[in-house]
């Protein structure tokens, strides 16, 4: 399967998901196959790829005896070209937004409607921790009480972010991050000779999709160039304000990302004095230093400040304000 994991007509199937991708197709077989699933895992480990290769599976008209796509039939045809009508996708209309109540409503109209093909009816829905409030329990009826043969695809970085009574009624699929052999194996083939691809997934997590995407858009030198920029605020040499203004216009809000890696990196510092992994990189020189200059008990206060911007950069919340706020906590007293 490996060596048609890059066509790209298909969504791939990379070597560290070939256990869960054989557990959903055994499901699958067995008539076992929850009515809605929620693949959750860290970034960059391929959970849309899962998603998207299942909703295929279940949509093929002529599926081999695994259960698997045929990637022929008219109905594969209609997926890889993004137009199957009982395939829907539903993500936030830009990123880092929020998935709405209305896009939720659209989709369990739909959802409701007997499927074109005669088979599956089979919704996407991600990040599924970014619907707000009402959009959640707008799904849960959906939830409750499902019609036949639909088939309901959560995709969620922080399941915990979802509410209880969504997470309850779906069959988790955990995807862990693969061995860091495997990784680096997986990525330095992918890789220009001569990169770092250690560096790279431990800046990702762990996560190859990420570490590939961190190389290509060449985030090393950005994270870098960030952590000089955040030092500068720490030590009174630059405008909190000014910068929060800068990295509100980062859709991804990246940074703040960063930010939580870098708090996590002083806390293992400053609490056990550890040496960082990639110890005597320009980051952990910086990181050592800064370090140095804040209690530890203030870290974990920051920290958690990170954690709830994170929280809440997914409701609508004005990010330009609440980047201020983070990055003023940061700026010595004046
Ligand atoms: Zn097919």
């Amino acid at each position: 399967m490996s060596g048609r994991a890059d066509s790209p007509q298909q969504a791939p199937v990379y070597p560290w998901l070939e256990a869960p991708w054989r557990s959903l197709l055994g499901a699958r077989l067995g008539a076992r196959l929850s009515h809605a699933l929620l693949i959750s895992g860290a970034g960059g480990l391929g959970k849309r790829a899962l998603a998207q290769r299942l909703g295929q599976a279940l949509l093929c008209a002529r599926p081999g005896p695994g259960g698997e796509a045929c990637h022929s039939c008219p109905a594969c045809h209609l997926f890889q070209a993004g137009t199957h009508p009982d395939f829907v996708l539903v993500e936030p209309a830009e990123p880092g937004k929020a998935i709405l109540v209305d896009q939720v409503r659209t989709l369990c109209a739909e959802l409701a409607l007997k499927s074109h093909g005669g088979r599956y009816k089979v919704a996407v829905l991600q990040p599924a921790e970014r619907m707000n409030l009402a959009a959640a329990n707008s799904l849960l009826k959906t939830l409750e009480e499902p019609t036949d043969n639909t088939v309901l695809i959560l995709v969620a970085e922080q399941p915990s972010q979802l509410p209880a009574t969504v997470r309850s009624r779906c069959q988790t699929i955990a995807v862990r991050p693969p061995e860091p052999a495997l990784a680096q194996k997986w990525l330095t083939k992918r890789l220009p000779s001569g990169s770092d691809s250690a560096l790279l997934l431990r800046l990702a997590r762990g996560g190859p999709l990420r570490a590939l995407e961190m190389a290509e858009r060449d985030l090393v030198a950005q994270r870098q160039r960030r952590l000089e920029e955040f030092q500068a605020v720490h030590s009174g040499r630059s405008d909190p304000l000014a910068l929060a203004a800068d990295w509100a216009r980062d859709a991804e809000l990246e940074p703040l990302y960063w930010v939580q890696d870098w708090i996590q990196d002083m806390i293992r510092i400053c609490t056990n004095g550890q040496r960082l992994a990639a110890s005597g990189s320009q980051e952990a020189k910086v990181l050592e230093r800064m370090a140095e200059s804040i209690d530890c008990q203030q870290l974990f206060v920051r920290l958690d400040q990170v954690s709830e911007a994170l929280r809440l950069s997914a409701t609508g919340v004005n990010r330009q304000l609440m980047l201020e706020d983070l990055l003023l906590a940061w700026a010595p007293a004046p």
